[in-house]
């Protein structure tokens, strides 16, 4: 990839952005940014009865979270004079013809072909029609729809992620560019931007490979340069299933408010299914260090939310304190560095810290099973300062008064300590809670 590249990430505005969605804009993301190139974000909202303005916005926030922040955002509702004028170029040269068939009429001619055993191709009977025809079939209140003369011909492309892909057009029907109330089908629009853009790699999922054959030559019917196409294997659910922006499954936004750090997202959105194994990434930059378009799986990739959360969890259990301060703040549980260290290893989400800082500052209702062990162990408790090795001078203490071990000797600690029988590391918590709340909660006080 030598020319400076030109991507877009183009969504439409009629639904949430799941996993998969951000796979695709985060491949452009980082094909774009890891060569200074430019990052489109094209609002494919021509569909005025499922676009809305709402998740327009929901896409520009979903894509923030993730560290995308566009060059530049297009709306394909604001270009409809663009999309026109090429239509107009196309009938000029007689690419783009008036078809006044029914669906219904549609339907019944694939089931013939099909009955017959051929392939459910448009038969292009409206290509026949002379202007007396057409008049008639005008006259009779039909409005036309308007379909790309394919030709019958071979094209071929070398796919960034596939490697030398063809796709034999003669196999194809003509597709519908314009429907019969004017508006647009996806595939017009998207090419005349491609094209007004100078989107130089289009990097996208592999649903729309069939496409890619017709968009070159109409492209090449437009007189436009032709971009290099890339298709990314597709994500399913754990069961194997597609993701659907309608159905709001596994979206950016309830993956960001379950608590999820956007960093685990991007890695495993973009590293699952890939040559590389998934693991924690501190940076996009470092992420795009990892891409390599060509070494993309060819088969769909599962995204299981499992994976996800490990990952988080490894994300939080290395995070330093810095990055982590300003969040424990806004959760109103910024007890310093040595809290952040005693607690982000048993973290699942960060916003998991909070349920520990009482663990510190108390109230804490102790539990007692034993008050007098908890008498002889409060005795031994040495004086303060308490640092690391306090935790394990002491236990050895009561363990060699008392007699006990293991679980014996920890749990009723631990319990009388934090009111809890799991937790981050007694040790790295005992210097916390001070020797003050410690005697108190192991005489079975609430402190
Ligand atoms: N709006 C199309 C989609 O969501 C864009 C496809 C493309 O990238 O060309 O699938």
């Amino acid at each position: 990839m030598s020319v400076t590249p030109v991507v877009r990430f183009a969504p439409s505005p009629t639904g949430l952005l799941h996993i998969g969605n951000a796979r695709t804009a985060l491949i452009n993301w980082l094909v774009a940014t890891r060569q200074h190139g430019t990052f489109l974000l094209r609002l494919d909202d021509t569909d005025q009865t499922r676009s809305r303005p709402e998740f327009a916005q929901a896409i520009v926030e979903d894509l923030a979270w993730l560290g995308i922040v566009p060059d530049r955002t297009i709306r394909q509702s604001d270009r409809l004079a663009l999309y026109g004028a090429a239509a107009e170029r196309l009938k000029a040269a007689g690419r783009l013809y008036p078809c006044y068939e029914t669906q219904d009429e549609l339907e019944r001619r694939r089931k013939r072909q099909l009955a017959r055993g051929l392939p459910p191709v448009y038969d292009r009977a409206a290509l026949s029609l002379d202007e007396a025809a057409r008049a008639a079939l005008e006259a009779q209140g039909r409005k036309p729809h308007w379909r790309f003369r394919l030709d019958g011909e071979t094209v071929t492309w070398d796919d960034l992620v596939r490697g030398p892909c063809h796709v034999d057009c003669a196999s194809l029907s003509d597709p519908v560019l314009v429907r019969e109330d004017g508006t647009y089908l996806y595939t017009l629009p998207s090419v005349v931007d491609d094209a007004q853009e100078g989107i130089t790699h289009v990097v996208r999922g592999e649903d729309h490979v069939t496409n890619t054959a017709v968009q070159i030559q109409i492209l090449k019917a437009l007189g436009a340069p032709v971009p290099a196409f890339g298709h990314h294997n597709l994500l399913t659910n754990a069961a194997g299933e597609g993701l659907s922006k309608r159905m709001g499954h596994l979206s950016l936004k309830g993956l960001r408010e379950a608590g999820l750090e956007p960093m685990a997202v991007a890695a495993l959105a973009v590293l699952v299914g890939s040559a590389e194994a998934v693991r924690p990434v501190e940076t996009l930059a470092e992420l795009g260090g990892l891409l390599d378009l060509s070494h993309i799986s060819r088969a769909p990739a599962r995204f299981d939310e499992a994976e996800l959360r490990a990952l988080n969890a490894r994300i939080l259990h290395a995070m330093p304190y810095a990055q982590a301060q300003p969040r424990l703040a806004a959760l109103d549980c910024d007890l310093g560095e040595a809290f952040w260290l005693a607690v982000r290893g048993n973290l699942d989400v960060l916003a998991d810290a909070a349920a520990w800082a009482p663990v510190v500052t108390g109230p804490v209702a102790p539990v007692v099973d034993d008050a007098a062990f908890l008498k002889e162990a409060a005795a031994l408790l040495p004086q303060e300062p308490f640092g690391p090795e306090t935790w394990k001078g002491w236990t050895s203490a009561v363990k060699a008064a008392t007699g006990r071990a293991g679980r014996a000797l920890f749990m009723p600690l631990r319990l009388a300590l934090t009111g809890r029988d799991h937790g981050p590391e007694l040790a790295a918590l005992l210097p916390l809670i001070g020797r003050d709340r410690a005697l108190r909660r192991l005489a079975g006080e609430s402190a």
